[in-house]
């Protein structure tokens, strides 16, 4: 595995691009969530390129910043494990003083909504960076958890808004035997929160179901009910949106494929996780 921290040397390597490339954006604290990703690209791409940024303009709380988990080390280990081909590991200075794209996009509704609400800034930061890579990396496939549903419908606008020339593969969540999302953030919980944290996807999967009688309001009302009751966790949003334009919708049949999406604080952590409902 080769690993590099400038663009020159990444260019070097990536070189007359005689393969197919497939690009995994991560911020690191890599876990079987982001292993999934590696493991698809590797089966429909020639060259796999995982980058490791913890994007300063992404976050809007600075502590969440300063906390983010960094396990660089552990993180290596688990790319060569995984047959990963090429680490990407620029520094700030590299990504905004050597790289000065810039890319100013509407997101429209797609961004005013969930975690766009919850977290001013958060898109434009994503959007930024991720128009840096695919530009630096100019991968044939690009790969994305539904895990950050949002994001996922965000980097498919950008793509066709921007005309780059990459195709944006979506990957299933993968989730801790409990149930709970995995996610970097995971390892910052206390005990306690980590134990109560499962309950989030317990009541989550019985939104399919219970979708197919029950009204949007009543559902959202129960799952706000049975998730607020436990005295750790704490509902930030819970919306069902559609899985297109992540418009709201207030009953099942106003789109054709519906998502319902949820945030939970335990502590200072948010928890993301989001399920089909069609
Ligand atoms: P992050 O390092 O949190 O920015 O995540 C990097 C990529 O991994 C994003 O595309 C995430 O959606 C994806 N990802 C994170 N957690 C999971 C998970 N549990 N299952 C699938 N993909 C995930």
């Amino acid at each position: 595995m080769q690993i590099f921290e400038t663009i020159t040397g990444l260019h070097s390597c990536l070189g007359s691009k005689a393969h197919t490339i497939g690009l995994v954006p991560t911020m690191g604290a890599l876990h079987q969530g982001h292993l999934s990703l590696i493991d698809r690209a590797k089966n429909e791409t020639d060259l796999v390129v995982c980058s490791i940024f913890v994007n300063p303009t992404q976050f809007n709380d600075p502590s969440d910043l300063k906390n983010y988990p960094r396990t660089l080390e552990e993180d290596l280990k688990k790319l060569i494990a995984a047959g990963c081909d090429v680490v990407f590991i620029p520094s700030v200075h590299e990504m905004y003083e050597v790289n000065k794209d810039t890319l100013t996009l509407d997101l429209g509704t797609l961004a005013t909504g969930m975690e766009g609400a919850s977290r001013p800034g958060h898109f434009a930061g994503v959007v930024t960076v991720v128009n840096k890579l695919f530009r630096i990396v100019q991968p044939d496939n690009s790969y994305f958890g539904e895990k950050d549903f949002q994001q996922l419908a965000i980097i498919k606008y950008l793509v066709k808004q921007t005309g780059i020339k990459t195709q944006i593969k979506g990957c299933a969540i993968v989730r801790e035997p409990d149930g709970l999302a995995m996610s970097s953030r995971n390892a910052l919980l206390s005990v306690e929160e980590r134990k109560e944290a499962p309950l989030i996807f317990k009541i989550l999967r019985q939104v399919p179901e219970m979708a197919k009688n029950h009204t949007v309001k009543e559902v959202q009302n129960w799952v706000l009910q049975s998730i607020n009751t436990s005295s750790i966790l704490m509902v930030d949003y819970f919306d069902v949106v559609d899985a297109e334009t992540l418009i709201r919708v207030s009953e099942w049949q106003n789109a054709a494929s519906v998502r319902a999406c949820i945030a939970v604080k335990a502590g200072r952590i948010r928890l993301l996780d989001n399920i089909a409902i069609f």
